[in-house]
C-alpha cells in the first residue's frame, strides 16, 4: 500500500490521504483554472483569484468525496460493521472495513447511503448556489461558481457511482440484491457478468465517440474481474 498521511479523524474513522492525492490535487486545481464559466474560472480577471478559487474547489471537491465515503461508513458503523480508515486518493476514496456487513438488506443500505449522499448534497448546492444568484449563470459570481460547480459534481459522482459495475457502487448494490436469492459467489458472478456487459457496450460506444469512454470502459472491465477472482479467492477456503 502506497504511503498515506492522517489529517484527522471523523467519528471514530482516521481520515487519511494518500501521496497520489497530492499529486492529483494540483492538478485538478490547474484544470478548473482553465476551464471556462460555468465549469472553471478561466474568465476571471484576477490571477491570484483564479487560483485561489480553482484550489478552492478542487478541496471541496475532495470534501465531497469524504462526505461520500462518511455516508457509507455511518451506516456500515450503525449496522454492526467497523471501519479501519477513510482514504483519499487519485481515483476518490475508500473507506476500508475491517469487519464487514453480510445482511444483503443492511448492506444495500451502507452502499447506497453513498451515492445518494452526493445527490442529496448536489442538489442542496444547486439550490444553494442559484440563491446565492437568482439571475443568470452568465452574470455568476465567483462564489457562486464555486457552489454551481460543486453541486454539478457531486450530482455526477452520484450518478455515475450507481452505474451496475464494479468498482461503483452500483455494481455492489447489484451484487447484494441478487445474494437474497442465491449464495455470494454467484451474485459476484452474475453481478460481474453485468458490470463486463455492460463495460463492453461503453467500450463500443467509446470507439465511435470519445476515446475517454473506452478508457473508463477498460477500467470498469478490469476491476470486474478483479473483484470476480478477489470473492472466488476469499471464499474458496471455506
Ligand atoms: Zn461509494
Amino acid at each position: 500500500m502506497s504511503k498515506a498521511y492522517r489529517i484527522g479523524e471523523i467519528i471514530g474513522i482516521p481520515i487519511k490521504v494518500d501521496l497520489s492525492f497530492l499529486i492529483v490535487l494540483p492538478l485538478f486545481a490547474w484544470f478548473f483554472s482553465i476551464q471556462s464559466e460555468p465549469f472553471g474560472f478561466a474568465g476571471i480577471q484576477s490571477e491570484i483569484m483564479k487560483y485561489i478559487l480553482s484550489l478552492l474547489t478542487a478541496l471541496l471537491l475532495f470534501a465531497s468525496v469524504l462526505i461520500h465515503e462518511l455516508a457509507h461508513s455511518y451506516f456500515a458503523l450503525r449496522f454492526g460493521g467497523s471501519i479501519k480508515e477513510i482514504r483519499l486518493h487519485l481515483l476518490g476514496g475508500v473507506a476500508a472495513m475491517r469487519k464487514e456487513v453480510h445482511e444483503p438488506l443492511k448492506v444495500i443500505m451502507i452502499v447506497a447511503a453513498g451515492p445518494l449522499s452526493s445527490i442529496v448534497l448536489g442538489v442542496m448546492l444547486l439550490f444553494l448556489g442559484f440563491a446565492l444568484n437568482p439571475v443568470s449563470l452568465k452574470d455568476g459570481n465567483s462564489l457562486f461558481l464555486v457552489v454551481f460547480i460543486l453541486g454539478y459534481v457531486n450530482i455526477f459522482l452520484g450518478l455515475f457511482n450507481l452505474i451496475p459495475a464494479f468498482p461503483m457502487d452500483g455494481g455492489r448494490v447489484l451484487r447484494a440484491f441478487l445474494s437474497i436469492y442465491m449464495d455470494y459467489v454467484k451474485a459476484t458472478e452474475k453481478a460481474v457478468l453485468i458490470g463486463k456487459i455492460f463495460a463492453v457496450l461503453l467500450g463500443i460506444l467509446g470507439l465511435f465517440t470519445d476515446l475517454w469512454l473506452l478508457l473508463i470502459a477498460l477500467y470498469i472491465y478490469g476491476n470486474a474481474n478483479r473483484e470476480e477472482q478477489l470473492v472466488k479467492m476469499t471464499y474458496s477456503r471455506y
